[in-house]
C-alpha cells in the first residue's frame, strides 16, 4: 500500500479562518485511488515548521507526501523554501516552470488581469524550484506544482487554492499518479439503518466489522429518539474493481441479516 502524508500551510487554517478542505479533498482522492493516508500535518507559515513534518513524514519512511499552499508570489509563501530545506537541496530557477509562469502572467496581461506581463522579482519566485524537481503545469493559477522525486519517497507540492489543487491534481499529477498509485478503485456505500438507538446497534456492527476485516465500516450517530435513522458507511479501497465490489456487497447483506432481516436503504445520492 503506497503511504501517505500531507501537510497543510496556513497561518488562515490555525487560527480559525479558513477551513482545510484541500487536505479532506486530497483524502478522499488518495483512498479512491488505492493510496493510504498515514497523517495529516497543519503548520504555521515558517519554513522551519514545513520543513520538520516534511522531514519527519520521509523518516517515517512516507512513499508520497504532498505538502499543500504557501507556492505564491509573496514572502509568506515559503513551501518550497522548506522542501528544499527538508531535502537538503538548493533552489534554482527550473527553466518549465518559468516558461509556465510568464505564459500565465502573459495571458493575464492579454485579458487585462494584470497590467504587465513582466517577470518580477515575485513571478519569478515561483519558478525557483528545489534542485532537480519537475515543474507540473497549473491551468487554474499561476504558481506551478512541483514534483521532487527521490529514492524511496516523492514530495508533491500543491498550491493552496483549491481549484488550483484540484487542477494540478487531475491533470499535471496524473503521469505520477498512475504511475505510482496504479490504478486504484475505491467505493462506499452508505446503509440507511432503522433504529433509534446506537447502543443496540454497536454489538451488531462489531460483529459485521469482525468479519470483514478488509472492509470500512462505520456508523455515523448523529442524534437520538424514535424515527432517527443510522447511517453505517462501508466502504474499501483496492486494486481490483471486482474484488472491491464483491467485498462491500458481503459486508452489507452481512449487515441486513444481522440486523435480523428488517431490510437497510442504500443512499443512492453517495
Ligand atoms: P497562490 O499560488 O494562488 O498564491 P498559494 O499556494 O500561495 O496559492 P496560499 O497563499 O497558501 O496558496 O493560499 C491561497 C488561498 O487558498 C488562501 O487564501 C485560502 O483561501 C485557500 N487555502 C489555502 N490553504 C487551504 C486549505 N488547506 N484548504 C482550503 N483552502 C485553502
Ligand atoms: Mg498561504
Amino acid at each position: 500500500m503506497i503511504e501517505v502524508e500531507v501537510v497543510a500551510a496556513g497561518n488562515e487554517l490555525l487560527i480559525g479562518d479558513v477551513v482545510d478542505t484541500n487536505s479532506n479533498w486530497l483524502c478522499k482522492r488518495i483512498t479512491g485511488i488505492g493510496g493510504a493516508v498515514k497523517r495529516v500535518a497543519l503548520v504555521r507559515d515558517e519554513a522551519p515548521a514545513i520543513a520538520d513534518e516534511v522531514r519527519g513524514a520521509l523518516e517515517r519512511g512516507a512513499h508520497v507526501i504532498f505538502t499543500v499552499g504557501g507556492l505564491g508570489p509573496t514572502d509568506d509563501d515559503l513551501t518550497l523554501q522548506a522542501v528544499a530545506l527538508a531535502t537538503q537541496r538548493g533552489l534554482e530557477l527550473n527553466a518549465d516552470a518559468q516558461g509556465m509562469v510568464k505564459r500565465k502572467y502573459e495571458e493575464l496581461a492579454r485579458s487585462g488581469a494584470v497590467q504587465s506581463a513582466e517577470m518580477t522579482p515575485s513571478r519569478l519566485k515561483m519558478a525557483h524550484l528545489p534542485q532537480g524537481a519537475q515543474a507540473l503545469v497549473n491551468s487554474v493559477g499561476g504558481a506551478p506544482g512541483v514534483l521532487v522525486r527521490m529514492n524511496h519517497s516523492a514530495i508533491v507540492s500543491l498550491p493552496g487554492v483549491p481549484a488550483e489543487l484540484q487542477g494540478i491534481f487531475e491533470g499535471s499529477l496524473q503521469p505520477f499518479l498512475n504511475a505510482t498509485f496504479g490504478a486504484g478503485y475505491f467505493l462506499e456505500r452508505v446503509a440507511v439503518v432503522d433504529c433509534n438507538d446506537e447502543s443496540t446497534l454497536a454489538p451488531i456492527l462489531s460483529d459485521v466489522v469482525a468479519r470483514h476485516p478488509e472492509v470500512y465500516i462505520k456508523s455515523r450517530a448523529r442524534k437520538f429518539g424514535a424515527d432517527i435513522t443510522f447511517r453505517v458507511t462501508v466502504s474499501q479501497s483496492g486494486h481490483s474493481r471486482e474484488d472491491v465490489e464483491s467485498a462491500v456487497s458481503a459486508a452489507l447483506l452481512d449487515l441486513e441479516q444481522a440486523l435480523g432481516g428488517q431490510g437497510i436503504a442504500i443512499d443512492t445520492s453517495i
